[in-house]
């Protein structure tokens, strides 16, 4: 297969591949090498202007509103055929941008054409009711789309977190303007692509690639959105839920996580080292939802250091394009705060059992860390590092180990590694999280809702949940007679 890729890529607007209204560019980097990769097109305020202005028209024209549901459906099925068809060229861009392995980026691919099969097929399947208030009544309630809904995508799942939102709002009609993260955007283009190969109506879907303060900033202030759906960091979700407040905007947040996960003593070891090194080490620990402490009891820490850092060590790290285990983060900003937050780790008392900063090669790599000798209340146990850094912390009581994995901020995931159906089903119903994992860190799917507890965000991605946030509901009472029981004429 060859390994080249396009070398400048438009932003997609109102059915059409075009250039920024002022000709900027971004230059995208290969964070496996450190060197440009490609150009994009660069939005500012005009373009953003020109993709709501464009998804505005879509939406009033009622075209997606109007279509039986089941089309639409039929029209998303047929944006995942062609984002299935365009697998491998996908599984490149986002291997060369993103740095994943190229089964990772065809995985993202084949996610993002479930994403709209999966929506696709609950399209005809979100129905009102119809409330009884008596014969002189009819009374029913409609889920009715919002209108043009904003989204901004991070850089660490660019092309899976895109295709959830687009997949819901099209399944619910909406229009959609999505800003593209600028480190990582080029796989997003493929929803534009398949879209516009789709035959998706001009307007109901917009990609464009800017920077946060700017084109983001324009987006989620302009005056013409409707919905926001963010995914990204605490930092920016704040930032964008005050521009909501001033137009009273519904919002779906998905921010960060410091996720935990509780071994019980009874635990399957393979299980909880296997499902560990997937929870911290998949994508180079850029994952929201990464297992990134492990809570375990007191006189089990050594054994589970010694297997953790074995674990560790036996992984490779080196350019996705090469199959390694451990792939590029995504800039060298990324590389020097995760290099720093370990720095500082060991400097508060905890001690890397493995690796424990940067990687000694070209490009942005950092080497697979455990650290222990973690206390609660450090720093690299209390904030996201979005790095392959795990903090082993210990327990003695149950209700210690619980009040551990709740005694962040954050609330997004939790797990717990036991054979005891019945601890499992206590100590779940305990964690404050949106999604608990027991026995494997990641059980479960597209179909399974997820997001945040805390300040971990609001709002439900993935599931049938995920399609509520996409309507509001409407009620429709009408007063059929003039009295007397609904006889005609009456
Ligand atoms: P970020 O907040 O820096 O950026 C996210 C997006 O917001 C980017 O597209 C960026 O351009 C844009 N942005 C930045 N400033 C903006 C502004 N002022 N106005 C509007 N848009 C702006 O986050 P990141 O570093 O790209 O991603 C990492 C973060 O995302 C982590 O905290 C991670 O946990 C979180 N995340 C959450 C989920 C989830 O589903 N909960 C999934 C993936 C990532």
């Amino acid at each position: 297969m060859s390994q080249e890729i396009k070398k400048y890529w438009q932003n997609y607007i109102d059915g059409e591949w075009v250039d920024a209204a002022d000709g900027e560019r971004i230059v995208i980097e290969n964070p496996a090498t450190a060197e440009p990769l490609a150009e994009v097109a660069r939005a500012g305020a005009a373009d953003v202007d020109r993709a709501v202005a464009a998804a505005r028209r879509c939406f009033n024209s009622r075209e997606l509103y109007n279509m039986r549901p089941t089309n639409r459906g039929a029209l998303m099925f047929e944006i995942a055929r062609h984002m299935t068809e365009m697998a491998d060229e996908i599984a490149l861009a986002e291997c060369l941008d993103n740095g994943k392995t190229l089964t990772g980026g065809k995985n993202e691919a084949l996610a993002a054409a479930r994403y709209f099969t999966y929506y696709g097929g609950l399209a005809d399947k979100l129905e009102g009711r119809m409330i009884p208030l008596g014969a002189d009544y009819v009374d029913y309630t409609i889920p009715s789309p919002f209108g043009v809904s904003a989204q901004i995508v991070p850089w660490n799942f660019p092309l899976q977190i895109a295709a959830r939102s687009v997949a819901c709002a099209l399944a619910t009609a909406n229009t959609v303007v999505l800003k593209s993260p600028e480190l990582s955007p080029l796989s997003t283009y493929f929803i534009a692509e398949a879209c516009h190969r789709a035959g998706v109506p001009k307007g109901a879907v917009n990609i464009l690639c800017g920077y946060g303060h700017d084109c983001g900033a324009s987006l989620v202030s302009h005056a013409d959105v409707d919905h926001i759906v963010f995914t990204g960091s605490l930092k920016t979700g704040q930032f964008i839920l005050r521009a909501a407040a001033e137009r009273v905007l519904p919002c779906v947040m998905e921010l960060g996580g410091k996720s935990a996960g509780i071994v019980f003593k009874d635990a399957n070891m393979d299980q909880v080292i296997n499902s560990a090194a997937a929870g911290i080490f998949s994508n180079a620990g850029q994952v929201c939802s990464a297992q990134s402490r492990l809570v375990v009891p007191k006189n089990m820490e050594a054994e589970i250091l010694d297997r953790l850092a074995a674990k560790a060590n036996s992984l490779s790290v080196g350019p996705g394009i090469y199959g390694n285990d451990i792939t590029p983060v995504i800039s060298a900003g990324q590389a020097d705060k995760i290099h720093a937050m370990c720095a500082a780790a060991s400097q508060a008392g905890a001690e890397a059992v493995a690796g424990g900063g940067r990687a000694d090669r070209t490009g942005h790599f950092i080497q697979p860390t455990i650290f222990g000798s973690v206390t609660p209340d450090m720093t690299i146990a209390q904030e996201e590092v979005f790095g392959p850094v795990l903090s082993v912390v210990t327990y003695e009581e149950v209700e210690e180990a619980i009040s551990i994995a709740n005694g962040t901020d954050y609330g997004l995931c939790a797990g717990l590694y036991t054979k005891d159906l019945a601890t499992a089903h206590w100590v779940a119903d305990r964690l404050d999280a949106g999604q608990v994992f027991v026995n494997e860190w990641f059980a479960g799917g597209i179909e399974t809702p997820f997001g945040g507890m805390k300040r971990s965000g609001y709002g439900r991605e993935k599931g049938q949940e995920a399609l509520l946030n996409y309507v509001q509901t409407k009620n429709v009472g009408i007063r059929i007679t003039d009295g007397g029981g609904g006889r005609p004429g009456g």
